[in-house]
Order: C-alpha cells, then sequence, then structure tokens
C-alpha cells in the first residue's frame, strides 16, 4: 500500500465533467482527466486489502461484483501513488486488453466491490485505469508488439465488438493469423454503433485499430458471414473459427402496427445512425433519425434508455420522457443487499441529468408502458400509456390509469433477446432457450467443429468488461485447440 493513510486524508474525486449547458451544444466526450498530483491521492486511497474484492467478479444474489478482467487494481494503484505509471500501466495491460474503452464506458463493477465503499466512497479504480492508458499512449509507452513467431495457424473472428477484437488481440500476440471480418462499414460493435460519442469518442477505437493492424491483425469490413460468405468456406479457410456477433436482436413492443407506423425505431437504430452522420458529416447530411423540436419517448429506463435521452437532447428534443415498468429503485442500499453485493440503487446517469438540467425535471416515469400508438395517416402523434404491477412475476395491467402523452417519435429500448438467427442458421449452431449459442458451461467451443464463440452471442446482451474477459477465456481455448497447449494466462 502506497500510503497506509491515503484513505483517511484523502476524499473521493471524479473526473470533472463539462457543465450540462454547455457539454449538450455537442457529442464530444465531456469529462476531463485528473492532473498527476491529484490522480496520486486518488491511488493512494486505496488500502490493498488483504482479499481486495474489487478484482473478485463474484456472484453474489444473481449479480456479479469486482472485476470479471481480475484487475490487479491494488498493485497498480499503489504504482500510481509512486509516480510509476509505466508499471502501472503493464499491470493493467496484464489482464486487460482495452483499458481505454473500459476505462470510459464500464460501470465499474471493481468500484462496488471496494472496501472503501462499505462505509464512505470507494477508491476512482474507473478514472485510475483511464488515466494510465491515456497518459500510456500520450508518453509512448503503448507501443506495438509485433510477434516474433508466426504459428503458421489462421483463425477467422466474426465480429469486431470488444469480445471479437480481444479474441484477436490475444491470438494475435500468440503468434497466429488473425483475419477479422465485420459487416458494419468500421470496426467495434456496439462500442462504434451503439455507445454514443460523449461516451467513447470513435478516435479511440480507430487508434486501437491502427496499433492492432501494425501489429498483424487484418481486418476486413462490409462483409457479412452467412451471407457474403458462407461458414463452410471460412471453415475450409481457416484453422478455426471463432463466432462474436453480438446478441442484437432487440425486443419488440407488443402494440397495434408497431412495425408499420411512422416515428417508432429501436434505441441502436436511433443512435446508430446519429454516430455514422457524425463521422460521416458531422450531422449535416440530415440522414439521421432527428430527435429535434419532437417530443420523444424512450420505453426502457437502462443505460440504452440513457443514452437515447442525452442523444435527444443533442439533436434539440421539445421533451423527452423515459418509460421504465419497474418501480423506481431506493436511493440508499436496503439491508436485504449489503456490500459488497451490486448495489441496487437508483443511478440517474448523464442523459438524465443533463434532462433534469435541461427541462426542470427527471424523464422517467416508473411502472408504466405503452398501451397503444395514436396516429394520423400511418404518423406517430402520441401514445396511451398504461400502469402496470407484477403478479406472481407477471405484468398486469392497472386499470383505470390509461393516458394519452404527445409523441412522435417513440425509441424502443426494452432489452435484447439473443442472437440474429441468420448467422446462427448459417453456422448450425445449437441454441439455447435464451437465443444465444449453447456450449459446455464455461467452454466456448459450440456443437460444430472447429467453431468457438464468445461476447454477447455466448453470454447474452451484457457488457464490455464481460465481451472482453470471454474474448480472452475463449482465445485461450483456441489457442489449447491449434497448439495443443496454451501459454495464456
Ligand atoms: C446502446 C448501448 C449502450 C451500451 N453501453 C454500454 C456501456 O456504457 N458500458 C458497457 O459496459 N456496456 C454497454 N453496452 C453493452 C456492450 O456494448 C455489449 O455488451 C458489448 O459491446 C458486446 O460485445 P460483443 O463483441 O459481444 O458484441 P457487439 O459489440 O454487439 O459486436 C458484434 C459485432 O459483430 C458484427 N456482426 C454480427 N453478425 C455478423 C456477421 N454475420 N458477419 C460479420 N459481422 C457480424 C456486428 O456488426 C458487430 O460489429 C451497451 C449496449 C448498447 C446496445
Amino acid at each position: 500500500m502506497g500510503k497506509p493513510t491515503g484513505f483517511l486524508e484523502y476524499g473521493r474525486v471524479e473526473n470533472p465533467c463539462i457543465p450540462v449547458k454547455q457539454r449538450i451544444k455537442n457529442f464530444d466526450e465531456f469529462h476531463k482527466l485528473l492532473n498527476q498530483d491529484d490522480r496520486r491521492e486518488q491511488a493512494a486511497r486505496c488500502m490493498n486489502c488483504g482479499v481486495p474484492m474489487c478484482q473478485s467478479a463474484l456472484k453474489l444474489s444473481g449479480m456479479y461484483t469486482g472485476c470479471p478482467l481480475h484487475n490487479l487494481i491494488p498493485e497498480w494503484n499503489d504504482e500510481i501513488y509512486r509516480g510509476h505509471e509505466k508499471h502501472a500501466l503493464s499491470r493493467l495491460l496484464k489482464t486487460s486488453n482495452f483499458p481505454e474503452f473500459t476505462g470510459r464506458v464500464c460501470p465499474a463493477l471493481c468500484e462496488k466491490a471496494c472496501i472503501c465503499g462499505q462505509e464512505g466512497q470507494p477508491v476512482s479504480t474507473h478514472d485510475n485505469e483511464l488515466y494510465l492508458i491515456e497518459t500510456g499512449f500520450e508518453r509512448g509507452y503503448v507501443v506495438p508488439r509485433i510477434p516474433a513467431i508466426r504459428s503458421g495457424k489462421r483463425v477467422a473472428v466474426v465480429g469486431s465488438g470488444p469480445s471479437g477484437l480481444a479474441v484477436a488481440d490475444q491470438l494475435n500476440h500468440r503468434g497466429h493469423s488473425v483475419t477479422v471480418f465485420e459487416r458494419d462499414d468500421r470496426i467495434g460493435g456496439l462500442l462504434m454503433y451503439g455507445i454514443p460519442n460523449m461516451k467513447l469518442q470513435k478516435e479511440v477505437i480507430f487508434r486501437r485499430q491502427k496499433l492492432m493492424e501494425e501489429e498483424g491483425v487484418v481486418f476486413q469490413t462490409g462483409v457479412d458471414v452467412g451471407k457474403d460468405i458462407k461458414i463452410q468456406d471460412l471453415k475450409k479457410e481457416y484453422d478455426a473459427v471463432v463466432l462474436c456477433c453480438g446478441a442484437k436482436k432487440a425486443r419488440a413492443l407488443a402494440v397495434k402496427d408497431f412495425d408499420k407506423t411512422e416515428g417508432v425505431h429501436f434505441a441502436v437504430d436511433f443512435l446508430t445512425s446519429t454516430t455514422k452522420s457524425l463521422l460521416n458529416h458531422n450531422l449535416k447530411n440530415g440522414t439521421y433519425i432527428s430527435a429535434k423540436g419532437k417530443n420523444v419517448v424512450i420505453v426502457g429506463g437502462g443505460d440504452t434508455g440513457n443514452d437515447c435521452v442525452g442523444t435527444s437532447i443533442r439533436h434539440g428534443a421539445a421533451s423527452v420522457t423515459q418509460l421504465e415498468m419497474m418501480s423506481a429503485p431506493p436511493v440508499e442500499r436496503l439491508e436485504s443487499n449489503p456490500w459488497p453485493e451490486w448495489p441496487k440503487v437508483l443511478k440517474t446517469d448523464y442523459g438524465q441529468q443533463e434532462a433534469i438540467e435541461v427541462f426542470g425535471s427527471d424523464p422517467r416515469i416508473y411502472e408504466t408502458t405503452v398501451k397503444e400508438l395514436i396516429t394520423k395517416k400511418g404518423v406517430l402523434t402520441g401514445i396511451k400509456t398504461v400502469q402496470v404491477k407484477f403478479e406472481n412475476r407477471q405484468m398486469v395491467e392497472v386499470p383505470g390509469t390509461e393516458k394519452e402523452i404527445p409523441c412522435d417519435l417513440l425509441l424502443i429500448a426494452a432489452g435484447f433477446v439473443g442472437a440474429e438467427d441468420y448467422i446462427l442458421d448459417a453456422a448450425k449452431l445449437k441454441k439455447t432457450a435464451r437465443n444465444t449459442v449453447e456450449t459446455v458451461e464455461g467452454q466456448y467451443k459450440t456443437s460444430e467443429e472447429k467453431i468457438f464463440t464468445a461476447g454477447d452471442m455466448h453470454r447474452g446482451q451484457s457488457l464490455v468488461v464481460w465481451a472482453i474477459a470471454e474474448g480472452r477465456a475463449c482465445a485461450k481455448e483456441v489457442d489449447t485447440y491449434l497448439s495443443g497447449y496454451t501459454t495464456m494466462e
């Protein structure tokens, strides 16, 4: 432990944010890094506990707490405190391929399990991680590591989200030759087209792509495997095929004319169209789904819904409402949800904070869903909502609670129902009841010879950190399959 009394002397300080009124004028990232001295104080708050829960990834009461990558958090916090950034970064990179992604978008399972958070404020591990990797790039510590020897084995990775990138990065460093096939025009999966630019600026993904290309990974974008190339052809040409295609099949709303009404869109389509237009034309070509001047209603109170709130505000929406069918969580932990369990408490994220400042109130309405679309000549003009409650785990409507609200843009952020069928069918894979790829538990080999899987396609919609963890574990299995043994940790 760098400073035994650090946690007593210094309070938690988070990366500062640009004020709401200023940041909503553009789609730029709005968090700034602390300077080195302030960062050292933050790292000094880490107590190097005897049993660091922060790196545990324990499943408690059905939810994970602690880092799924088992990042060596106390070690590198100590090194930051001592001013040894280069060494700290080398310890971080031992377990984590892309700290620049998780340091920006991870909900920080590590901090939820930090012992400092038991009574007070947890160590700012998420921001410390981002500081380390960004300092590493700035100071030239992050350089291409080109494998000295090639194994002669060739691997096709399908899908370039965080899981596919982690598989590719691991196997390439082991000396296998990796080609990543991506159907979209840019790599990154939901990091690129899903998570908005203000949370993860896309230059960060381009920077990583360049590094991986310099190290020998080949990216082929605009190739839809299962349509443009047959899986059977990939199996013939490559020694192993790893499917990391995500779980992007969105859950629809059970209301009449859902798929026929103008003004109703899935959240990811809305977010993708904004990012594509931002990158291609700085939003000047009018090809994106615009919320400008519209009454926007978002179905789904989760993180995707929050991203839609922040994006709609930046478009210049007239109003933004977010509907959530569950009850509002408590503000503080209940006794039944003790530390270090994942805290099931109310989180007011950046988009909701912005809505509160711009429109004067929290956009979320709980225990409510959409009952009916109100249209004029097929165009959405409003919605009828109804309150709901749960009886025997079934959602039921509360009679007499219907309301009409104006709405000309309805965004559906109601979750996902698994992987897309065409790729599962093309590869003839066994599916689980959740429409993900079936494997033996804790393994990544599928029912088909030579084919492996990782990430959301295997696990179901999850988090970037889990996608990276799955990618690393899958790569280890593929390496054993190709080499007969593995040296990967
Ligand atoms: C709007 C939104 C916001 C999110 N925000 C966060 C967040 O802040 N923090 C967090 O931790 N998690 C977040 N998540 C979840 C996180 O993004 C995912 O869990 C993670 O990206 C999954 O990674 P993956 O590699 O398994 O799949 P994906 O990221 O979905 O990537 C799959 C890739 O495969 C490609 N592909 C699919 N089929 C084919 C094919 N047949 N041929 C070629 N390519 C194909 C797709 O185009 C895509 O690029 C968010 C999710 C959404 C939807």
